[in-house]
């Protein structure tokens, strides 16, 4: 594992009601054995099964290969079409810049984790 695979965080909202605390923990920790999220605010504890735990990993793993085709993703561009205009956003810049949210299953509700990987290095934006 690279060392920004091991620095990929992800967030999200504590599930505590009445709490608006930011729950986050490196992607790397969820994947240790009897790991366990705290939230800073009310330090509410989370303790992920493994079926969660293998979702993670299988993510890790997506951005394994995100970041093993960067150097090619740096030339690719998307398009998207809007009124009278086509903008053309690098794919780079869709895959590492903008936060990657994928929505689990915890505790029985539907909980969006945000992930924030920084580029690996700056050349990838040109
Ligand atoms: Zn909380």
């Amino acid at each position: 594992m690279d060392d920004n695979i091991k620095m990929a965080e992800v967030d999200f909202d504590c599930l505590d009601r009445d709490c608006d605390g930011l729950v986050s923990f490196k992607l790397s920790d969820a994947l240790i054995d009897d790991f366990q999220a705290l939230c800073p605010n009310c330090h509410g504890a989370y303790q992920f099964d493994d079926e969660l735990t293998a979702k993670l990993n299988k993510l890790r793993d997506l951005i394994v290969a995100v970041r093993k085709a960067e150097d090619i993703l740096g030339d690719c561009n998307v398009a998207i079409t809007v009124p009278e205009r086509t903008v053309k956003v690098p794919y780079a810049l869709l895959l590492t810049r903008l936060n990657t949210m994928i929505t689990l299953n915890l505790a029985g509700r539907e909980i969006d984790f945000h992930f924030r990987i920084e580029p690996s290095s700056p050349e990838t934006f040109r």
